[in-house]
């Protein structure tokens, strides 16, 4: 049963040393219980305490790696039904599933592709996380060498053993220890086998069955054969089944703490439709699933799922946002524009987007508004004539422009007559209304 946050601060040193980053020992017990840290943050916590906290103080839905090195892909740790409740922790994994009896040439292409799908939004590095190897040739020989092939071509990938069998598998993963692959799948029939297995490398093992009955009593046979690591895979195959069951999960290890089922989900959405497949994709990321495979990788379905993700898995409290100060984009000089927006990491990147593909080198302020677009920001007043000024004074630009000349958005032309007033000495000129015209209107200026 779940303790409560007090019941856990009573075994904990009650030291206040910060040393797990909260402020107090009862702070972190409070977010312990609520499945936000890991007792294993507090590094003065007893032997004794420990054992009698044990699961007690896990989080609903286990939390470990798919994959080993910089990229790999944490995954479970949530401990929330819905992202207005919470943000979302950790963003689900994408892979895409290759089969072992292409060719070397075609093997290679694949993981090329994947090593190439990293895109850069918004700030994040987004990209295909993951590789899952299907034993389709039957040949255990020609697995281990595609695995092999694989693993080398797409060093960063997490790996998936797509493979059934236990032999194969076995040698598959001994080839590739240290990627930490992911074996899929153990069934009733090869759970020993498969946990045998991933015990022995200390690799994370997917539990397959039809049902959630099914699927409790193979994670729990699998667990007491000494694996921690499961990934379920319940094997559904429609949207329907997808969010029924993954919601079922969901819910039955954080409402109920139901620990046969706290574990990141694997959903298999291959299809032979792009667009149909994207959109079960879809569905499966919005609803929890921490592993999603597909059948392809192409850039606009990378684009749309990515971007899905993305959003589904910042924090709503937070708006997305970067640091305050003068970016120069190009190499200015000091005759060069400069231009002002606000600190919404959206507007951030589609302003400076834009002023790149003027190719006129400019500087631009950007000023800390919490977060907020242009227009959100001036309507609760953090976007003002005299804040502006004061930004503009202290950032010590009027030292590196000779024109003293600042662009505004067209959006807050309003602001103009006031801040000629605040900024003594500046000239005010409003830009475009919309970022896309500011290509335009710089190369305009300059020609
Ligand atoms: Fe308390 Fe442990 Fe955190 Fe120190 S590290 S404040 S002892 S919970």
């Amino acid at each position: 049963m779940a303790l409560t946050g007090v019941q856990i601060f009573k075994l904990l040193p009650k030291t206040n040393c910060k040393k797990c980053g909260f402020p107090t020992c009862l702070a972190f017990a409070m977010k312990l219980a609520q499945g936000g840290v890991e007792l294993s943050a507090c590094p003065d916590v007893s032997e004794e305490a420990k054992k009698t906290l044990g699961e007690a103080s896990a989080p609903p839905i286990r939390s470990f790696s798919l994959g080993a090195g910089d990229k790999a892909v944490k995954m479970g740790g949530e401990n929330v039904l819905f992202r207005h409740d919470k943000k979302f922790i950790n963003p689900c994994a994408l892979a895409i599933n290759i089969k072992d009896n292409l060719s070397d040439d075609e093997l290679t292409h694949k993981a090329t592709e994947i090593v190439n799908s990293e895109i850069d939004r918004v700030g994040q590095k987004l990209r295909v996380d993951a590789i899952s190897i299907e034993y389709a040739s039957g040949d255990r020989t020609k697995y281990e060498a595609a695995v092999r092939l694989v693993a080398e071509k797409a060093p960063d990938a997490a790996i998936i053993l797509n493979c059934k069998d236990a032999a194969a598998a076995e040698t598959a993963v001994k080839a590739i220890a240290s990627r930490q692959p992911l074996i899929y799948c153990a069934t009733d029939v090869n759970a020993e086998e498969m946990a045998n297995i991933a015990k022995a490398s200390g690799v994370p093992l997917c539990a397959s069955a039809q049902g959630l009955e099914a699927l409790s009593a193979l994670t729990e046979k699998i667990k007491g054969l000494g694996v921690e690591d499961i990934v379920l895979d319940f094997g559904a195959k429609t949207a329907k089944e997808i969010i029924e069951h993954n919601t079922q999960i969901r819910r039955s290890a954080l409402k109920k703490s139901f620990k046969p089922l706290g574990y990141p989900i694997i959903n298999f959405v291959l299809r032979d439709n792009p667009i149909y497949e994207a959109s079960i994709a879809s569905i499966a990321i919005a609803k929890y699933a921490s592993i999603v495979v597909l059948s392809s990788i192409e850039k606009w379905k990378n684009l749309a799922l990515f971007t899905l993700r993305q959003n589904l898995y910042t924090d709503p409290q937070v708006p997305m946002q970067v640091e305050q100060k003068i970016y120069d984009i190009g190499e200015p000089n000091a005759d060069s524009p400069l231009m002002i927006t606000t600190n919404f990491s959206l507007t951030y990147f589609i302003v400076s987007g834009e002023i790149e593909n003027s190719r006129v080198p400019s500087r631009l302020a950007v000023m800390d508004c919490e977060g907020l677009s242009v227009l959100t920001a001036w309507a609760a007043g953090k976007f003002t004539a005299a804040k502006i000024a004061q930004f503009i004074k202290e950032s010590g630009v009027e030292g590196n422009v000779s024109h003293n000349e600042i662009i505004i958005p067209g959006q807050v032309a309003i602001l103009s007559g006031a801040l000629e007033d605040k900024l003594e000495g500046w000239k005010i000129t409003v830009g475009p209304r919309e970022a896309n015209a500011i290509p335009t209107f710089l190369k305009g200026r300059s020609s």
